[in-house]
């Protein structure tokens, strides 16, 4: 019997498990993937946005302005890479100069660090802006994190201060019992009984609440809003130094060009409503879309750097804001749905929102006097040179390279597998410790990494999958029988 099952660990599941493990109460994150993070806080634009895009009155605009506040102490505390990298909005023509005025306004409202540029003032920050732009607007608290490092670290911190994480768990039924408070959950491996459940199933959140509404029909949809991005090398010549948005319109943010906490340049997304839930796939389409509409805003973009192309699905809710409430019809069932964008930037302040105004009306939140905090992942790039020499003196794994592209060893592998909520596949060891990011994709690293992965969890090499237990990478060696034929070599 748990206190609180939190369904989903996204950026939202997983604030929300790392915040509550800081009181008295017995937390289950149950994830249907094989590691946290898998669904839309791997793919997106990765920018903590400073809050002046959402509309007045709404979820949106209160949890990202109160979200940004909060997230550089926060990675502080965590030990995860914070870019400040500020923004530029740009504008291409005098009705767009016009809403960005809007905009500029908006943003003084709200208390946002906001300074409106002349062009030749613009171009002095970023002389890749194309010809088209006429003014922008300076948003100096605007930054870049990695979504899945952070919400790994806060699994980790949850798991580490007692939460029951259960991956590879698919929720599949949800039932109260009758004259109880108590929820009873399916999931193919377990039967679990909760005082109360917070549904954060990214696009799968309205399939959720529909388990337990008591309607007809449930009380919200999700549609999939699929976006594509283009992944640029690493390069000595930076194209922009900072987020560079078009003036937004009804869809969306639009396509922007936004460098990464590790050095790369991404350039996307489109926006595209789809009806696949598990429709990550990218399409001629969608990137030449990306390729074109990039042009208004940037020039000089080396698309022959392209190292890889990728997409996320955007949890796009039916009345437009985030759904974060007590659901009328079923009393200790919370929603955490339709957390499109900024959903990320929002995300510690949705959390902050549901444990002080919601799960407080159930449970006396009594603080833990020995809340555990993670040490931080060892990364030799993030590391003073002084520390890096020590560390390869006393353990020289950390001197044997596994990826040349990123410069990952093997010493920074082994970490990230021997650790809370530890890689199991490869695409879990490349999200933590990135062997497999670089120029070659993983071409030279992953054999390596297959076999330490297996060395260490003391399994087959046959037994390591790339991700879930379908991806499977090796089947059987090849030639084991091989007795060198006639020739006896
Ligand atoms: C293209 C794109 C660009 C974006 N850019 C930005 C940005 O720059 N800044 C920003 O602030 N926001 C951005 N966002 C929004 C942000 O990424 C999301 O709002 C945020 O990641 C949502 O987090 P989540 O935890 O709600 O969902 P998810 O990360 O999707 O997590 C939901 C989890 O629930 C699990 N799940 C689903 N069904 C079940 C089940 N039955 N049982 C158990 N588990 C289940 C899934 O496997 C998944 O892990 C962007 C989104 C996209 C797609």
């Amino acid at each position: 019997m748990y206190d609180i099952c939190i369904i989903g660990a996204g950026i939202i599941g997983c604030f929300l498990a790392r915040d509550l493990s800081r009181y008295r109460l017995s937390v289950l994150l149950l994830e249907k993937d094989a590691d946290v993070a898998n669904g839309a806080t791997m793919a997106n634009s990765a920018i903590i946005h400073a809050g002046d895009d959402p509309e007045d009155g709404t979820y949106k605009a209160r949890f990202n302005v109160r979200g940004a506040l909060m997230y550089r102490d926060l990675c502080r505390e965590l030990g995860v890479a914070f870019l400040e990298t500020s923004a530029l909005v740009v504008a291409t023509s005098p009705e767009e100069e016009t809403t960005l005025m809007m905009r500029y306004e908006r943003a003084c409202r709200r208390n946002i660090p906001a300074r409106i540029l002349s062009r030749d003032e613009a171009l002095e920050k970023e002389p890749n802006l194309s010809d088209l732009v006429t003014m922008a607007m300076e948003l100096p608290t605007t930054g870049v994190i990695c979504p899945w490092e952070i919400a790994i670290a806060l699994a980790e911190e949850a798991v580490m201060n007692g939460t029951d994480l259960r991956l590879e768990s698919p929720v599949t039924g949800i039932v109260r019992l009758p004259d109880t408070d108590i929820f009873r959950i399916t999931t193919p491996g377990g039967i679990y009984e909760t005082r109360s459940v917070i549904n954060c199933a990214g696009v799968y959140a309205d399939r959720i609440y529909a388990m337990v509404s008591q309607g007809d029909a449930p009380g919200f949809t999700v549609t999939p809003r699929r976006g594509e991005y283009y992944v640029i090398d690493k390069l000595r010549e930076k194209t922009v130094n900072r987020v560079i948005y078009p003036v937004p319109s009804s869809v969306g943010k639009g396509i922007l060009a936004t460098p990464t906490v590790d050095g790369n340049l991404l350039i996307g997304p489109n926006a595209l409503d789809i009806d696949d839930r598990e429709g990550i796939n990218t399409t001629a389409e969608g990137l030449s879309l990306v390729r074109e509409k990039i042009g208004k805003t940037v020039r000089n973009v080396p698309f022959d750097k392209i190292i890889r192309q990728f997409a996320g699905l955007r949890a796009k809710g039916n009345g437009g804001d985030f759904l974060v409430e007590e659901a009328g019809d079923v009393k200790r069932f919370i929603n955490a749905a339709c957390i499109d964008s900024p959903g990320l930037s929002s995300a510690p302040a949705i959390s902050e929102y549901i444990i002080t105004e919601i799960v407080s009306r159930y449970f006396s939140l009594i603080e833990k006097e020995d809340f555990l905090h993670r040490r931080p992942t060892l990364r030799l790039d993030r590391m003073p040179s002084a520390e890096r020499e020590e560390l390869v003196r006393r353990d020289p794994t950390f001197a044997h390279m596994i990826c040349r592209c990123e410069k990952i060893t093997e010493g920074e592998i082994l970490d990230v597998i021997h650790r809370e909520v530890g890689a199991r596949t490869v695409k879990g060891v490349k999200k933590r410790a990135r062997p497999g990011m670089g120029r070659c994709q993983g071409g030279f690293c992953e054999p390596r990494v297959v076999e330490i992965l297996a060395r260490e969890l003391g399994v087959a090499k046959t037994d390591i999958r790339y991700d879930d237990a379908e991806s499977v990478l090796l089947t059987g060696e090849t030639k084991a029988d091989f007795d060198g034929g006639e020739a006896g070599v």
